[in-house]
């Protein structure tokens, strides 16, 4: 359904926060989502101010058959924060955060991206783990799980949530925790969108002061990729590695004759000591010569530099776990990133375990405790009519490196269908989920998502 312009100008007085319609200043630029190619038009975008708005809009769309859009940082990978013709709940002005730093917890509404939460929480020299990119919303990453920077040491951002407010599909507003609506407060640890929005995260602090970081980069070749793997998965749990596997962009603080040649540009965040940080790196140092070493003792906010304004790549991409990456996954994943006609070809590798692992499976909607090595594909490119050819690369490399894990993480998941939606939540995870989403969002509002439909029965 439609939204005729005379009931535009009443959805102005239904709410505190701002209501941006078509024709209205800043209209496209709040349509506009990270992720370039996707160019869907909303009814109306209301960017609420407070629960009372989000239970509106929620009420509002569910009465009159809107479709509903839920943005937090606007990151979804598969679009699914923008719609065409429906209406877009952003909460990007939802912005609070209450800390009690003697308590070590936070209470931060969903607006809030990574860097602007850990920014804050730097200043007392706390942190809650979310990714590697500052901008991303901390509610789309938090429901789906959360893997960052800190996996190994403290887990998923999941695994620090003590408690959310969410507002379900019949517009109530509800506190959830370990003993109220248990089976939500289950639900949202890795479920996404599904189950209501929510409009405040509780999550649990963590000192983590200076940490040793940064970018390291080596000459990428079969060796140094499994090596730095081997590395990674003997490292202490302090340490967690991202690496990407990628041809070198001209970046300044590349020497001239590197760019263009196949690299690893890994980030590392050891969380402890400075000295015992230095040790655990020494090892990645020594795999190869290093093109570029920029870990240094810093602190951990500045693991999030800035971010360009507006950069809206056009992206195909695959994410899968695997078990391992010796030499020959190694040489596959060179001979893929070579024979890409992006203009940009990645494939980023995260070794899990640690506290992760340790989290029993089924504690949360997120099953995935026991993968090894999240690995995603992905390739930028310039043209929407390219988008074939990279999505039949990635859709090939992704199956060049398939090994026993066949689940995926639903975060990195684009718009790929029911069947690999599925695949997020394997074994009796998805049931369950059904049989929640049904308690809480019976007609399947909140279905812009990887969606989980209510089960039937
Ligand atoms: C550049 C980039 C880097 C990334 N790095 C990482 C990483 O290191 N680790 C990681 O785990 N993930 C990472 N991601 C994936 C990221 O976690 C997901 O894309 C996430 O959904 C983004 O959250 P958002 O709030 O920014 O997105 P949005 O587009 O605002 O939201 C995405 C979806 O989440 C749901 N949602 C968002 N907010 C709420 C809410 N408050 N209540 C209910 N539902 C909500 C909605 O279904 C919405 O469609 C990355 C993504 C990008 C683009």
């Amino acid at each position: 359904m439609l939204l005729e312009t005379k009931s535009i100008s009443n959805l102005h007085a239904l709410f505190n926060g701002r209501v941006i319609a078509p024709g209205d200043g800043g209209y496209d630029r709040a349509r506009t989502i990270f992720y370039g190619g996707i160019d869907r038009r909303p009814a109306a975008i209301v960017r609420v101010a407070d629960a009372g708005d989000v239970s509106r809009v929620v009420t509002l769309a569910r009465e009159n058959g809107f479709e509903l859009a839920v943005r937090s940082g606007g990151h979804s990978i598969a679009g699914h924060s923008v719609t065409e013709g429906g209406i877009i709940l952003d909460l990007s002005n939802m912005r609070a955060l209450h800390m009690d730093v003697e308590g070590r917890t936070a209470w931060a509404e969903t607006g809030l991206t990574a860097s602007e939460y850990t920014t804050a929480a730097g200043a007392y020299g706390v942190a809650t783990g979310f990714g590697d990119t500052g901008s991303v919303g901390i509610g789309g990453l938090t429901l789906g799980g959360g893997v960052g920077f800190l996996v190994r040491k403290y887990g998923l951002t999941i695994d620090d949530l003590l408690a959310a407010e969410v507002v379900t599909a019949d517009g109530q507003l509800l506190h959830t925790d370990a003993e109220t609506h248990p089976d939500l407060f289950w639900a949202i640890r890795g479920g996404g969108g599904n189950f209501g929005v929510a409009t405040r995260l509780q999550f649990r602090l963590h000192e983590v002061d200076r940490i040793v970081g940064g970018m390291l980069i080596l000459p990428a070749t079969p060796d140094v990729i499994a090596s730095f793997i081997a590395e990674a998965e003997a490292a202490p749990e302090e340490l967690s590695t991202i690496a990407n596997v990628m041809t070198a962009p001209p970046m300044p603080f590349l020497p001239v004759e590197a760019h263009g040649k196949l690299i690893v540009m890994a980030l590392l965040v050891y969380a402890g000591e400075t000295g015992a940080g230095e040790r655990a790196i020494a090892p990645f140092r020594a795999v190869a010569p290093p093109i570029a070493d920029m870990v240094r003792p810093m602190r951990y906010p500045e693991i999030y530099p800035p971010e360009e304004g507006e950069y809206h790549p056009l992206a195909a991409g695959r994410t899968m776990f695997v078990d391992h990456i010796d030499r020959s996954a190694a040489e596959t994943i060179l001979d893929h990133i070579q024979a890409s006609t992006g203009s940009m070809a990645v494939a980023q590798l995260r070794v899990l375990g640690g506290a992760m692992a340790r989290v029993p499976m089924d504690a949360t909607a997120f099953a995935h405790r026991t993968s090894k090595i999240m690995v995603n594909v992905a390739a930028l490119y310039e043209r929407p009519e390219e988008k074939a050819v990279h999505e039949a690369w990635v859709t090939d490399f992704a199956a060049a490196l398939r090994q026993g894990d066949g689940g995926a993480y639903v975060n990195f998941l684009g718009d790929e269908g029911e069947a690999r939606v599925r695949t997020a939540y394997p074994g009796s995870t998805w049931e369950r989920l059904t049989e929640i989403k049904r308690r809480y969002d019976p007609t399947n509002l909140f279905r812009l998502n990887q969606n989980i439909p209510p089960a039937t029965s």
